[in-house]
This record gives structure tokens, sequence and C-alpha cells, in this order.
């Protein structure tokens, strides 16, 4: 006999309900803006001046006045160059009938209304340097305006954006030399599993039957920096009540994320639910994705608890759906869902599952998706080899050409 269960709560429900609980830890730091890569800004960055700060030449040329070149063409005549303004100096006003030499970021000065680049124009050598030009600019030409980078007062990046390499250099094309960010999240993190082994403990040669690498540490880790976190490596916690319990009370001291890997699951061997449930809350456990059903989430004292599954594919994934908007999200970001697309998956996915499914997949030279052969939750390779995720809903099959909806694996990683 059969006894009826409650039906696995949806990914949608699970991500909602966690980001519920994920308030802001609203801590905040200056740093300098070299160092602020990949951290979420606090405040509004307004400009207080316009980017570039004045109108200036793109182009190494002539400065000139349109309708004296215009003139000078109808006449054939040369226009006397009467200045040499360079980047980083500020040149005269353009003296009337005369062209100015000019360089590329230089200012424009008074009166000139183009830019000639000097592949347009002749060069007459000569005791008063002059200049032939072929043919009358636009007006505006090869002038940069002022302000059409940035103008003052200007919001450049909100309160809430991530920076990138991209974003700290229009931050310090303002002028801030520090920003304020969210401080760090403080994780600590460990893994569980009597059959774990450090690499470099025991060489491969060397391994017990039964005996594995822990991979979960290393790119749970990896991923945890790269979201700006502080890491408190607890370790490999063996699958007992009592380490269990004394690892997640110490974890639970002093850091906002408690995340761990392995033990998540129905076994006997699996400590960790109990473990939360006798210290603090589990609001979550167990959802309808594939792989990675056993993720886990509640709370010890202050600190919040992420459980994911050993497997490393769930563990990869479970993070980077659940976790990743879940840490972005107490430093403030205001983006925390991955951008996505529809592509056509070059394979065949004839079996459908009662759970939303999360494929690997690389995109190929026709802009379209292989699948990688082996998707077991165990297979890491199928991770390395993929650049991205087909997230396929529940109760669906494939057939090679339809349009899927595809994750890159950048944007879960970023
Ligand atoms: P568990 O969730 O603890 O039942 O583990 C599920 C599977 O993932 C088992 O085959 C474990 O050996 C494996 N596993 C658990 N933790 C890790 C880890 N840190 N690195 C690699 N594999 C792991
Ligand atoms: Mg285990």
């Amino acid at each position: 006999m059969s006894t009826a269960r409650a039906p696995l709560r949806s990914l949608d429900e699970a991500l909602a309900e966690l980001l519920g609980h994920a308030q802001p830890l609203g801590r905040t730091q200056t740093v300098s803006t070299f160092e602020a890569d990949g951290r979420v800004l606090a405040l509004d960055l307004v400009s207080g001046l316009h980017v570039p700060p004045q109108d200036n030449s793109s182009m190494d040329g002539y400065a000139v006045r349109r309708a004296e070149v215009a003139q000078a063409l109808a006449s054939a005549a040369a226009l006397p160059v009467s200045q040499r303004i360079a980047a980083g100096c500020a040149g005269q006003p353009l003296a009337p009938g005369s062209v100015a030499r000019i360089f590329t970021g230089a200012p424009i000065p008074q009166g000139a209304d183009a830019v000639v680049m000097q592949e347009d124009a002749e060069p007459i050598e000569g005791p008063q340097p002059a200049v032939r030009i072929a043919q009358a600019p636009a007006l505006g030409q090869w002038i940069r305006r002022a302000g059409e980078d940035v103008t003052r007062g200007a919001v450049v990046l909100a309160r809430g954006e991530r920076l990138t390499p991209a974003s700290i250099g229009l931050a310090a094309g303002i002028g801030l030399d520090t920003l304020v960010v969210a401080q760090r999240p403080r994780v600590a993190l460990f893994s569980t599993g009597d059959e774990l082994v450090m690499p470099g403990e025991v060489a491969p040669a060397d391994m017990k039957p039964g005996a594995i690498y822990n991979s979960n540490r290393f790119f749970l880790r990896a991923m945890l920096l790269r979201l700006g976190c502080e890491v408190s490596d607890l370790g490999i916690v063996p699958d007992t009540r009592e380490a269990t319990l004394a690892a997640l009370r110490q974890a639970s001291l002093a850091h906002d994320l408690i995340l761990t890997s392995g033990g998540v699951s129905v076994g006997e061997e699996d400590h960790i639910k109990p473990a939360v449930e006798a210290l603090g809350r589990l609001h979550l456990w167990q959802m309808a994705i594939k792989p990675g059903k056993p993720f886990a989430y509640g709370r010890i004292g202050a600190a919040h608890f992420a459980g994911l599954p050993g497997n490393p594919v769930s563990s990869f994934l479970t993070f980077a759906l659940l976790v990743r908007p879940f840490l972005l999200k107490l430093q403030g970001a205001t983006r925390l869902a991955p951008d996505t697309m529809r592509l056509a998956a070059h394979f065949d996915w004839p079996r459908a599952d009662r759970r939303r499914e999360f494929l690997r997949v690389r995109r190929n030279a026709q802009g379209g998706l292989d699948l990688f052969p082996n998707q077991s939750s165990g297979v890491l390779t199928s991770v390395v080899w993929g650049d991205g995720v087909v997230d396929n809903p529940a109760g669906q099959t494939i057939a090679h050409g339809d349009q899927v909806r595809f994750i890159s694996l950048a944007e879960l990683l970023a």
C-alpha cells in the first residue's frame, strides 16, 4: 500500500520563499575603486561633472570653422595652422581664417565647429604651416560633445548594482577613488561524508575502497568567493549526529550563512536535516527539480542555513539556482535572476520527468545546443564540458529542433 505524499515544492515557490528570508544585511564598507569589482554598490553614484568634461576631438587632425573651409575650397586656397593643441592642453580661441592642429582627446578651441581628420588634409610645408582641405566637414564632425557619456548630476550606477570591470572604470571616470559597497557576507562552509578525502592527503593510488575526493568543497568555495563572500572553511564533518550538531552550532556563530554539502537526504547517514531541526528551524526541504531534489533551507540562531545535496552536479546547480540569488540579495543586489534565452535543441530528450530538469548542454557552431551524453548528478564532467543548462519544465520531452530555455553558466557563475 502506498501512502500519499505531499507534492514537492516547485523551484519557483522555493526560490520565492528563500528570497523572502533573505533580508539585505545592510552592513556597508568603503573600498578602493580598484578593489570593487564584483561588489554590490550600497549608494547611488551621482556624477559631479560632465564626461567628457568639455568638447574634444575624436581624431588627430585639424579643428576648423566649416564656413571658412568652404570658402577656402572655392578659391583653392590653403588655410594657415595658427596653433597646436595636444591632449591635456587648453588651446586659444581659433584665430579667424585659420585652423588648429589638434590631437585625439584635446579640447576643441572656442570658435571651431568641426574637426577634419589628418588623412583628409594635405599639409603644406613652409615658414607658415598651412593645410589644404579637399572637402568641407559636416557640422560637429569628429567632435565628442561634453557630457555625451555622462551628464553632471546623473546617476551613473544605482545602489544594488553589482560592479563590473566596466562599471569601476566609469566610477573612476567621475572621480571616485573609493566606493561604498555591501560588506561581504560571512559564510561557513562544510562538507559531510565519511567517504570524503582531501586531495593531497591521500594519493590516488592509495585511495581505500569507497573513498572519493572532496570536489564540492573546491567549487563551492570558488563560487562563494566569486559572489563576494568571506568563507570560513570548516572542512569535512563526520557522518554522526554529534559531529553534525557541533559543526552547525559552531558555524551558527558569527556567520550569515551556513552552507553544507551532502547528508541532507533521507538515509540514516544523513544527519543534517534532524540536526538543523534540533538546533533551529527548517523552512524548506526538497523540491521538484532534477538534479537537486534534497535542497534544504533553515535558520540556526541568527544564521541562515542552506543544505546542498552531496552529488556534485546537484550541489553545483542548487548553489547556482538558489544560493547565488540568496547571497546576492543579502548584499542588497537588485538583479538576482540570470538572463535566459531561447535556443534550438540539437538533441532529443524523449523521456519526460515529473520534476523540472536542468540538462547540461553546450552551444554549437550552428547556434543550437548539444547535450552532454551522461546527465547523471554525479558526473561533474558534464558541467565542465557544458556552457549552460536547459531549463526543461516538468513533464516535457524535447525533440531535435525544439526551442528550449537556455541559461548560460557564465550567468550562473557571475
Ligand atoms: P549525500 O548527499 O551525502 O547522500 O551524497 C550523495 C553522493 O554525493 C554520494 O555518492 C557522495 O559520495 C557524493 N558526495 C557527497 N559529498 C561530496 C563531495 N564533497 N564531493 C564529491 N562527492 C560528494
Ligand atoms: Mg553523505
